[in-house]
C-alpha cells in the first residue's frame, strides 16, 4: 500500500494562514507586494508565473509580473532587481528561470535584497543556509521537507537519498534534510550504480527533470518518496521524475505530480512574502 503523499490540504492550510497575514498587513497600512522578474517568452515559465500571480492575489497579496523580455541584459535585469530591492514597498522578489543566453541566474540573484529573497535565490541565502543562520530556503527545498513533516516521516536519522544538485532545489534540500539529523547523499549525473544508491533510501527525494527515470529499481519497499520533478508532455500534462506506475503499491508513500510539492511551494513563497512585509 503507497500512501498519497499529497501536499494540496497542507498548501490550502498555509494560504489560509497567509490570507489572515495579509489582511492584517493591509490593515495596518503595510499591503504586501510580490514582484516576480522575467525574462523570457517560455511558455511554461509564463504559465507558472501566472500560477504564482494567481495564488498571490486570491490570498491579498499583490503581484507584480515585471516583464524585460527575453533580450534583457544581464545589466538590465539587475538594475530591475536592484530597483525592486530598494522599494519599500515590495516585499518579495522572485527572479523568473529560464533566463536569457548570458545571463547566470545566481549571479543576478546576488541583487536580490536577502530581506526580500523570497525564493531563496542569493547566494547569500544559501550560505547562510548552510551556516544555520536564518534565511529564506528556496521554496522548493523548504516544501519538500514542509510535505514530508506534514505526513509524519520521520528524519532523524533516516537514510536521505537527493537526486539532483542545482542550486534550486537538490543541494538546499540537502541541506535542509541533514539539519533535521537526516543521513544524506546527494547524486547527480556522475553518481555510480545509482539505482543501488536510491534502493538505500529510507526517504527519496527526486529532483532532476527527466521523467519517469525513477523506476520500482530505484525504491526499497518501504521508502518514501518525494517526486520534485515537473516535465510538461506533449499533450500539455505534467510529469514527475518518478515512474507513478512501477512505484505505486511498491514504496511506502509518493507524492503526486501534479498537487505533491508544487502547490506547498507557491504557498511557500506566498508565507515568505507576508513574513517579509513583517519585517
Ligand atoms: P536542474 O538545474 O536541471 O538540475 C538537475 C539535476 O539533476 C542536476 O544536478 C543533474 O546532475 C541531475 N541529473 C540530471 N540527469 C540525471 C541523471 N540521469 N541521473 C542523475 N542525476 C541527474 O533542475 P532543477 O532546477 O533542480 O529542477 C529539477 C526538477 O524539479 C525539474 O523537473 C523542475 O521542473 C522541477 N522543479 C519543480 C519545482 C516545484 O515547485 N515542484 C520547482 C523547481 C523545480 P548534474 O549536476 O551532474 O548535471
Amino acid at each position: 500500500m503507497t500512501a498519497d503523499l499529497s501536499g494540496k490540504e497542507l498548501a490550502a492550510g498555509i494560504r489560509a494562514e497567509v490570507a489572515a497575514a495579509a489582511a492584517e498587513l493591509a490593515a495596518a497600512g503595510t499591503p504586501p507586494r510580490l514582484a516576480v522578474v522575467v525574462a523570457t517568452a517560455d511558455e511554461s515559465s509564463a504559465w507558472y508565473v501566472r500560477s504564482i500571480a494567481r495564488a498571490a492575489e486570491k490570498t491579498g497579496i499583490a503581484c507584480s509580473i515585471v516583464d524585460l523580455g527575453e533580450s534583457a541584459t544581464p545589466d538590465r535585469i539587475r538594475a530591475e532587481l536592484a530597483a525592486l530591492s530598494a522599494d519599500p514597498a515590495v516585499h518579495g522578489i522572485i527572479l523568473q528561470t529560464p533566463l536569457p543566453g548570458d545571463a547566470v541566474f545566481e549571479e543576478l540573484a546576488a541583487a536580490i535584497d536577502p530581506a526580500k529573497d523570497v525564493d531563496g535565490a542569493n547566494p547569500l541565502s544559501l550560505g547562510r543556509l548552510a551556516a544555520g543562520l536564518p534565511a529564506f530556503a528556496p521554496a522548493t527545498a523548504e516544501a519538500v521537507l514542509a510535505v514530508l513533516d506534514h505526513h509524519g516521516i520521520p528524519l532523524s536519522g533516516a537514510h536521505a537519498v537527493v537526486v539532483g544538485r542545482s542550486t534550486v532545489v537538490g543541494k538546499p534540500a540537502a541541506l535542509l534534510l541533514l539539519q533535521r539529523n537526516a543521513t544524506v547523499t546527494v547524486c547527480h549525473r556522475n553518481t555510480k550504480e545509482l539505482a543501488a544508491v536510491c534502493r538505500a533510501a529510507d526517504v527519496l527525494v527526486a529532483a532532476v527533470g527527466r521523467p519517469n527515470l525513477i523506476t520500482a529499481e530505484y525504491v526499497a519497499e518501504d521508502a518514501f518518496v518525494i517526486d520534485v520533478g515537473t516535465n510538461p508532455t506533449p499533450d500539455g500534462g505534467l510529469v514527475g521524475d518518478v515512474d507513478a506506475g512501477s512505484v505505486t503499491g511498491f514504496a511506502a508513500g509518493l507524492t503526486p505530480v501534479p498537487g505533491g510539492v508544487g502547490p506547498v511551494t507557491t504557498a511557500l513563497l506566498l508565507r515568505h512574502t507576508v513574513a517579509s512585509a513583517r519585517g
